[in-house]
């Protein structure tokens, strides 16, 4: 099938991970468009992928966006849009991935007389987005979308709760391939070496820097425990919250922590990373639509602990494969770590269930496949 994917990011979050692992599917005969140069063209590229920048500077819509300046950003999105449906002649379908991607989609689909496919990667909840950021998303979804695909149950509840028609919407979760996270090295050594993190009980975080994604949760909670635990913090801020991070190395100065949060970048290498962990904390103080760290997780290994809420509770079976804690109680989740960090048996236990849990719910295989599958009833 020949699929014009849509993207509006140049970054590598987690719906452009998970795209790159849809559009690999059908590399042969389609295209993503990005609105912006940046490490995610490089990725597509080097997968093989075809890609191609539309428009360099991205339209200035936030997630808070009022009325007004929803307005105003249509107008900046007209060429945008007029490009879009002028490549979208070639292709069979426009396949838009993130929220801006479906405003420019969904008006390009009407120009082209094209079938648009929604894949919603968000919740659309008061927590995250703002009245008309929410109704301008179903709106769009329920006049223009063949099919829209959640990546998980709570992203789809949210969409009907928020007004968005049931009948077009299709949960399919995230796919991995699991022998990208079969590692047997630890960077252990490495990582001692080069950021002088000592031996102890590390507990990783994954995730770009944002508010609601808790870094600050996880290091309230690391006060709670023995000097031997220690935290790395793995990602950036990738969507310019630069002041949260600023906040973060406040909030360790206040504490004492400096000898044991250690900021590793954004990084390339998850899995070994992973596996290097003793457990991965996955601690969004919102509901997360799927969370992709909880699955990788999983699968190099590593017993995780994550907020129980949106997508991850799909995911994780507390005390079988993982454990759930309440969002944003970092006294709560101590105690969790505490617990995993003195039952070791259990410990890796659990990260066997979550392994093959893992393997057999959310392989990448399964996933392209019931995208295709859907594609194929819904457009062909
Ligand atoms: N990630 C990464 N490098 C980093 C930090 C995170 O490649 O330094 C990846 C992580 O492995 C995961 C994705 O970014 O695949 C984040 O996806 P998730 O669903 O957890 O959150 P999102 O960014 O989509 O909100």
């Amino acid at each position: 099938m020949k699929v014009l994917f849509l993207d509006q990011s140049g970054q590598l979050g987690g719906a452009e991970l998970s795209l790159t692992d849809v559009a690999k599917h059908f590399q042969d005969q389609s295209l993503v468009c990005l609105f912006e140069e940046g490490p995610f063209a490089e990725k597509l590229a080097v997968e093989g992928i075809s890609w191609q920048v539309i428009q360099h500077k991205a339209p200035s819509i936030s997630k808070e966006s009022g009325i007004v300046q929803g307005l105003l950003s249509i107008r900046q999105l007209l060429p945008l849009v007029l490009a879009v449906a002028k490549t979208a002649q070639a292709y069979q379908l426009i396949y838009a991935n993130t929220q801006k991607a479906l405003v420019v989609g969904a008006m390009a689909s009407v120009l082209a007389r094209k079938p648009l496919v929604y894949h919603l990667r968000d919740i659309l909840s008061a927590e995250h987005f703002s009245p008309i950021n929410r109704k301008v998303a179903v709106t769009l979804a329920n006049t223009c979308a063949t099919l829209v695909i959640a990546n998980s149950q709570a992203t789809r509840q949210a969409f009907i709760d928020a007004g968005g028609k049931a009948e077009t919407i299709e949960v399919v979760y995230n796919g991995f391939d699991p022998q990208r996270y079969q590692l047997e090295i630890s960077l252990r050594q490495k990582l001692q070496a080069e950021f002088g993190i000592p031996d102890g009980f590390w507990v990783g975080h994954f995730s770009r820097f944002s508010p609601w994604k808790g870094q600050d949760v996880l290091i309230e909670a690391l006060q709670y425990l023995d000097p031997g635990v220690r935290v790395l913090l793995v990602g950036k801020a990738l969507f310019g919250e630069d002041e949260y991070v600023q906040h973060l190395q406040a909030q360790i100065q206040d504490y004492g922590l400096q000898d044991r949060v250690h900021f590793l970048g954004f990084r390339s290498d998850i899995p070994a990373l992973m596996a290097s962990c003793d457990l991965v904390a996955h601690t969004s103080t919102a509901p997360e639509p799927f969370g992709r760290v909880i699955v990788e997780a999983m699968l190099a290994g590593c017993p995780v602990i994550a907020a129980d809420a949106g997508g991850a509770t799909e995911l994780v079976e507390h005390g079988t494969t993982g454990w759930l804690c309440p969002p944003n109680d970092p006294q709560q989740l101590a105690q969790i770590i505490a617990h995993c960090q003195a039952e070791g048996d259990q410990r890796l236990q659990i990260a066997k269930n979550a392994y093959a849990n893992a393997v057999q719910n959310f392989s990448v295989d399964q996933t392209n496949q019931a995208i295709a599958m859907l594609l194929q009833t819904y457009i062909a």
